[in-house]
């Protein structure tokens, strides 16, 4: 198969850590019989100070034009002071909306090899961690009206959460998708029992839901889903939310799995496009020194292969791989811990492109 993959390295370790994720994705081109076209663009700090913008028209249109998009991470102090229309998560946004990404999809998966890294007891850990936070990520409370005013004599700020139906029914479409990659059960989260964009939310999900009778799904109030992620988190299969309660929910479920530098995410829209982008940000504490953990960003070309490429057997050969570096006792200065052997991002790199 032939694709063109839309590279953005970005600042801080974003060039370390895309470099080695396309080793893996040259393995894995050279092992299956497949050519994947890089087409690489400046986005974020290293664009502002190229072209004085943080995302070029060129370089979003090589974004519309490719098979999907694999960015590190953009960012840094030396971009914090800018204006915020051309601040290097502009470039990022502008991707987002342009392509029309309305879901994020954050896979929270414990590997067993790093559960003492989990700050959650190890009788809860032992039961295993691997679930699949579905946010929509283009409504609700973050893109509705916000306004501050006066009224009767004291200021008062208004932030308007609102859903569509058709908001509504796409990602949740999503997620009885996603579910049937994986073990077929949603949870859908909401606030149905106070708020009317949650009631909605709830009537649409259960419509959709008709359509995918091999799914099980079942609802659960974003308080206690709170509780529930460190209660019992193996019990969680896919979670759709909404966009508010999944930014919340989707930093509570990387964090119960332990280490920022492991953990993929991948943002889609209608149709096989997609960005994908580890979580963690630009690190600029340890840019350029070849110490960062690679794992993340490989995890999201993994995530890239199986939901933009339906290239399923590669997908698992790359997870398996990671898996098998792991085993090994290879760790990155991040998730290090005594008896193993520490490795730079680029022997990272190189151990899992290995095992492909
Ligand atoms: P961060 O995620 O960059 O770093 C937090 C901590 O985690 C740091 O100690 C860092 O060294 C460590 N870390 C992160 N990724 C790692 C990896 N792969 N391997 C080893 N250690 C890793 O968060 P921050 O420090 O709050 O933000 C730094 C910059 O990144 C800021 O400019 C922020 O705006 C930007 N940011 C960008 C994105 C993105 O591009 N999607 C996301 C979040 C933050």
């Amino acid at each position: 198969m032939n694709k063109t993959i839309t590279v953005i390295k970005g600042d801080g370790i974003g060039p370390e850590i895309v470099t080695e994720a396309l080793k893996v994705l040259d393995k894995v081109c050279e092992k299956y019989g497949h050519t994947f076209t890089y087409q690489e663009i400046l986005a974020g700090g290293c664009a502002i100070d190229a072209y004085g913008r943080s995302l070029t028209e060129e370089a979003l249109e090589k974004c519309l034009d490719c098979d999907s998009v694999l960015l590190g991470a953009v960012g840094g102090p030396k971009w914090d002071g800018v204006a915020k229309e051309i601040r290097p998560e502009a470039a990022l946004l502008g991707i987002r909306s342009a392509m029309g990404l309305y879901a994020n999809l954050r896979p929270a998966r414990l590997f067993p090899q790093l559960a003492d890294a989990s700050p959650l007891k190890p009788e809860i850990v032992a039961k295993g961690i691997d679930l699949m936070m579905v946010r929509e990520l283009i409504g609700g409370a973050y893109f509705g009206e916000h306004k501050t005013v006066e009224e009767n004599g004291e200021i008062v700020a208004h932030d308007d959460m609102t859903y569509s139906e058709h908001e509504v029914r796409r990602i949740a479409h999503t997620a009885f998708q996603t579910a049937r990659k994986r073990d077929s059960r949603v949870i859908s989260v909401d606030k149905a029992n106070v708020l009317d964009s949650s009631r909605l939310w709830r009537k649409v999900v259960h419509e959709v839901a008709a359509e995918y009778p091999d799914v099980i799904c079942t609802d659960m109030l974003v308080d206690n889903t709170a509780m529930q992620l460190v209660k019992n988190p193996s019990q969680f299969d896919v979670v759709v939310t909404e966009n508010l309660f999944g930014d919340i929910l989707s930093d509570e479920s990387s964090m119960i799995t332990g280490s920022i530098g492991m953990m993929a995410s991948a943002s889609l829209g209608d149709g096989t496009r997609g960005m994908y982008e580890p979580i963690h940000g630009s690190a600029p504490d340890i840019a350029g020194q070849n110490l960062a953990n690679p794992i993340g960003t490989i995890l999201s070309a993994a995530m890239m292969l199986r939901y933009s490429f339906d290239m399923i057997a590669e997908a698992d050969a790359i997870e398996a791989a990671v898996n098998a570096v792991l085993d090994e006792g290879y760790r990155t200065g991040d998730i290090m811990s005594e008896g193993m052997k520490k490795v730079s991002c680029s022997e990272m790199g190189t151990l899992v492109a290995e095992k492909i």
